[in-house]
């Protein structure tokens, strides 16, 4: 059966203006970091696709090393739109990444121009795509020049690659000063991707003060901690979770202190009348400077339970103060 988008599906999102730009993104987009390797079955991967994009998820994340193994992410995702969404191309907000390590050699990992260009041209054959909507640099580079990086940002964007450029892990002060060297070349930065959840709070310390007043957006990636500021992990570590296989999530990070905090979090997210997982997505869009959370999801209900964040994004004072007391405890 051919798939037919569900012609309701803008009725519920909200979409945030991205900084100064035109371009609005979803409060909430979806990332393809761990679940759409070439270990995982295509039908759930599909369904999962489908599912955001029939409730108003227009934007999917991707980077080259995304899988596994690398690249497995893009193709994946690459078969499925050739399948379902390319009628809704023009529709849909699709952005990738280079900065890690992708291939052997000195030409496959980092920030030089070589590298960014080779990259994207192959992620675009993997995705089947002329351009991306985003493309970022993943993390800074201590060796190659911030002008040379930013330089191969705008010219992948003069070349119509992608159409707008982005920066990821860039501490505050090296997102100052890539920005600077943007606008300088006339390719304004649209987008900062940090980590940012209610355990991870870095980006509070001046750098979204600097996105904020050089009008670039933020999109906040692993929001839930990878799992943690859900109820996953209340009962024991689940055989098809996260922590149970992936490396990117140690079990040895499930302390007792962290579990300690969970268990109140999910306490005062019940009392909300919603789940942990989502009052953690609305405690990042509290304030208007974030302008998504970028989720992952390893099944269709936890995208579900993501959408269901947008019935409750408001906090009292007490609440908010309440999280504060237990995250500092
Ligand atoms: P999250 O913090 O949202 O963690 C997602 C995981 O949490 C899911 O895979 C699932 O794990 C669990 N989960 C999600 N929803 C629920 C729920 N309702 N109930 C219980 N468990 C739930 O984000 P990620 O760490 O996956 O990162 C999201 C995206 O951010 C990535 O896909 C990528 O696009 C981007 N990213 C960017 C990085 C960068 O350097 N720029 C680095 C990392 C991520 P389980 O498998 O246990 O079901």
């Amino acid at each position: 059966m051919p798939y037919i988008a569900n012609s309701h599906r803008y009725t519920d999102m909200e979409y945030r203006l991205c900084g100064r730009s035109g371009l609005r993104l979803p409060l909430i987009s979806l990332g393809l970091w761990h679940n759409f390797g070439e270990n995982k079955p295509q039908d759930n991967c599909r369904a999962m696709l489908r599912h955001a994009f029939d409730h108003g998820i227009t934007h999917f994340d991707l980077a080259n090393n995304y899988g596994p193994p690398p690249g497995a992410a893009e193709s994946q995702f690459g078969r499925i739109l050739q399948q379902d969404f390319l009628p809704y191309r023009d529709e849909m907000i699709i952005s990738s990444k280079a900065g890690f390590t992708m291939w052997d050699g000195p030409y496959g990992d980092w920030g030089s121009k070589k590298y960014l260009i080779a990259s994207l041209n192959q992620s675009l054959k993997r995705i089947g795509i002329d351009y991306v909507d985003i493309f970022y640099h993943h993390r800074p580079d201590p060796d190659t020049p911030l002008e040379e990086t930013m330089g191969a940002l705008d010219l992948i964007v003069r070349q119509g690659k992608a159409l707008y450029v982005g920066i990821s892990n860039y501490p505050e002060a090296t997102a100052k000063e890539a920005i600077d060297i943007l606008n300088q070349l006339g390719t304004p930065c649209l987008i900062h991707q940090p980590r940012y959840s209610m355990l991870v709070r870095e980006p509070e310390q001046g750098l979204l003060d600097v996105l904020e007043d050089e009008g670039v957006g933020s999109i906040a990636y692993s929001p839930l901690a990878g799992g943690i500021l859900t109820d996953r992990y209340l009962n024991g570590i689940p055989a098809d979770s996260r922590a149970a296989g992936n490396p990117s999530l140690p079990p040895e990070r499930l302390t007792s202190t962290v579990l300690a905090k969970v268990k109140k979090l999910n306490e005062l997210a019940l009392g909300r009348g919603q789940k942990l997982s989502q009052m953690s997505l609305a405690w990042i869009l509290r304030h208007d400077r974030l302008t998504s959370v970028l989720i992952g999801a390893s099944r269709v209900s936890q995208i579900d339970d993501a959408l269901g964040m947008m019935a409750n994004r408001q906090f009292t004072q007490e609440e908010l103060k309440a999280i504060e007391v237990i995250l500092e405890d």
